[in-house]
């Protein structure tokens, strides 16, 4: 008997626990890089620290997350990154019939809030290195919540030493980015007191803690027809996030009646 526990033990997916934050920023770094135009495998490869041609190309061993899951097979990496698509981290989303990774809402959030420290902690180095000579091009084209979020974050550290970097970036970027860099600029200068805040940041979390170990549980969803509510089981969930679709607008008996009357009109069809 015990050994037949120990079997069905052993066919169940091997990933039962919570991923690890640690685990989950790493993967929404290693995400960030093929956002719209990567799917689950190259991801997995990402993390795998893989020598995949095509990987090498797109330069994604440059990627902070390159290899952080070089220990596990890449079926034991595809099982993780299928878990942040179920816990609402990361979705698909078909482009023709190619399933690609882009963020929900909660794993931009995350990504935003980790990237743009991680800028800082970058132009602090610099800083502290005395290095001002930066090609700052880098930043040029990366979306625009983001880069003002850093910005924001820029001005959050009152330094005045960052104001030569910020320079530089001016020469580079487009105009309304220029002028959040003046504002921030103007802010340091002025050695500003108040919070400066930029138009369209993305939203600056004094934690994200909290988005981490969200436990999953069914969802009530309102049907679209007959306005009553509905429950959306966990299972259900990994089904549609799996499959790319959007949540199901009608509950399971309006559904049903649709059915019912598409057959009948086929019938009448016949008639
Ligand atoms: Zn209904």
């Amino acid at each position: 008997m015990a050994t037949l526990n120990h079997k069905k033990k052993q066919m169940k997916p091997e990933l039962e626990a919570s991923l690890k934050e640690e685990e989950i920023r790493q993967i929404l770094h290693a995400a960030d890089s093929l956002i719209g135009s990567g799917g689950r495998s190259m991801l997995a490869k990402i993390l795998k620290g893989s020598r995949d041609k095509k990987l090498l190309e797109l330069e994604l061993n440059t990627n902070v997350a390159y290899g952080y899951y070089g220990y596990l097979t890449l079926e034991q990496i595809t099982e993780r990154v299928d878990w942040m698509i179920k816990n609402d981290f990361l979705e698909l989303q078909y482009n023709r019939d190619m399933p690609l990774l882009i963020f929900t809402e909660k794993g931009w959030l995350i990504q935003c809030d980790q990237l743009t420290d991680l800028l800082l902690h970058q132009w602090s180095q610099w800083i502290e290195a005395g290095i001002g000579d930066i090609d700052m091009s880098y930043l040029k084209d990366r979306n625009r919540g983001m880069i003002l979020l850093f910005l924001q974050k820029v001005a959050g550290t009152s330094d005045e030493r960052f104001i030569p970097l910020l320079k530089q970036w001016q020469l580079v970027d487009y105009q309304k980015v220029k002028k959040a860099i003046m504002d921030v600029i103007a802010h340091l200068q002025n050695k500003g007191e108040s919070r400066l805040v930029l138009e369209g940041a993305a939203p600056q979390m004094e934690t994200t803690s909290d988005l981490f170990h969200q436990p999953r549980e069914a969802e009530r969803l309102k049907c679209w027809e007959c306005g009553k509510r509905f429950e959306w089981t966990v299972e259900e969930q990994d089904l549609f996030r799996m499959g790319g679709w959007d949540p199901p607008k009608r509950c399971s008996s309006c559904r049903d009646e649709r059915r019912r009357q598409r057959e009948g009109f086929t019938w009448n069809d016949f008639d």
